[in-house]
């Protein structure tokens, strides 16, 4: 099965705050914002995202 055309992606998302595609794994800095799980390419961004979550989670 294909699902990589639409949807959840599983191993591959989008770093909210700068954009860059972030691979996930079990180290890969996450927060949970509104139910949601979102992941950064640094703890750098996760930081950014934490102080103003509403801003980047959209
Ligand atoms: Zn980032």
């Amino acid at each position: 099965m294909d699902h990589t055309s639409h949807g959840t992606s599983e191993g591959q998302v989008k770093d909210p705050v700068c954009h860059m595609n972030v691979k996930v794994t079990d180290t890969t800095p996450r927060s949970t914002y509104g139910g949601q799980e979102y992941f950064f390419c640094a703890p750098g961004c996760k930081t950014t995202f934490d102080k103003d979550p509403a801003k980047y989670a959209g």
